[in-house]
């Protein structure tokens, strides 16, 4: 595949990069990528995605576009209210460039469901805003074995986390067992720069992984704090009693948490 005069110029300024070049933009026309959840995170990864010229984005997500989602779901506009979000994402997303293939799956990512919708990806974004979903996406990650972003957020703060599934600490090493939902709890409180910053670093985990280049954040939970601008970066590693990737796992398919089913 030879990148055509347009792709040239569109991808300038990365083919300028030593670390893409145009091995590396080759490359990225190929790739698969599914994001789950376009809201706050899976807006920004999913611009940034798209505008570098990833081949292929599915889009997972079950919801309409909502007033008080516009607030940091930078994909959706003000005329969208009501649309499935998959449908006004794609429609952005096509506008800022029509050479990345999109795959719409207006449905929420559910144990049943999620090797048919992970199948033939090269990386995975969580871009869930709960829990229970975040859990689902690392057992569904590590059952196809497929490399994955793990971010969260909470107000003015989130953490990320690139996990190799077998090979590098996961979401269940790290915070097994999911804490409790609270059915008394209201909506979490965001910043919307959070998420679209959080967002930025996934879509540039991704970047990284599929190109081999650099060093993703494994093994590393990093957390910023964005009132006092505080990065802090926590070794983590796999834990030989996880439930999922360690020596004797019991998770050995992924199954829905109650709350989410
Ligand atoms: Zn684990």
């Amino acid at each position: 595949m030879t990148l055509t005069p347009i792709q040239h110029e569109r991808y300038d300024r990365q083919l300028r990069l030593a670390e893409i070049g145009i091995d590396g933009q080759q490359k990225l026309l190929q790739a698969r990528v599914l994001i789950v959840g376009v809201g706050g995170l899976g807006s920004p990864a999913a611009l940034y995605l798209a505008a570098a010229g990833a081949g292929t984005l599915g889009l997972v997500d079950s919801d309409t576009v909502s007033l008080s989602n516009l607030q940091r779901q930078i994909l959706h506009s003000t005329a969208d209210l009501g649309r499935p979000k998959v449908d006004s994402a794609a429609a952005r997303l096509r506008a800022l460039n029509p050479d990345t293939q999109l795959l719409l799956f207006p449905e929420r990512l559910t144990a049943a469901r999620a090797p048919a919708l992970l199948a033939g990806f090269d990386f995975v974004l969580d871009c869930t805003d709960n829990f229970p979903s975040k859990f689902l996406v690392a057992d569904a990650c590590h059952a196809a074995r497929i490399p994955y972003s793990h971010a969260g957020i909470l107000g003015l703060t989130g953490q990320a986390l690139t996990v190799f599934p077998g090979r590098t600490a996961c979401l269940r090493c790290v915070f097994d067992p999911p804490p409790p939902p609270d059915p008394a709890a209201g909506p979490n409180p965001v910043l919307g720069v959070a998420p679209g910053l959080f967002g930025a670093l996934q879509a540039a985990e991704a970047i990284k992984v599929l190109l081999h280049i650099g060093t993703p954040l494994t093994n590393t939970l990093l957390h910023i704090d964005l009132l006092c601008l505080q990065f802090r970066q926590t070794p983590v590693r796999q834990n030989p009693d996880c439930p999922l990737c360690g020596t004797r796992s019991t998770l050995k398919h992924p199954t829905d948490h109650p709350a989410h089913a």
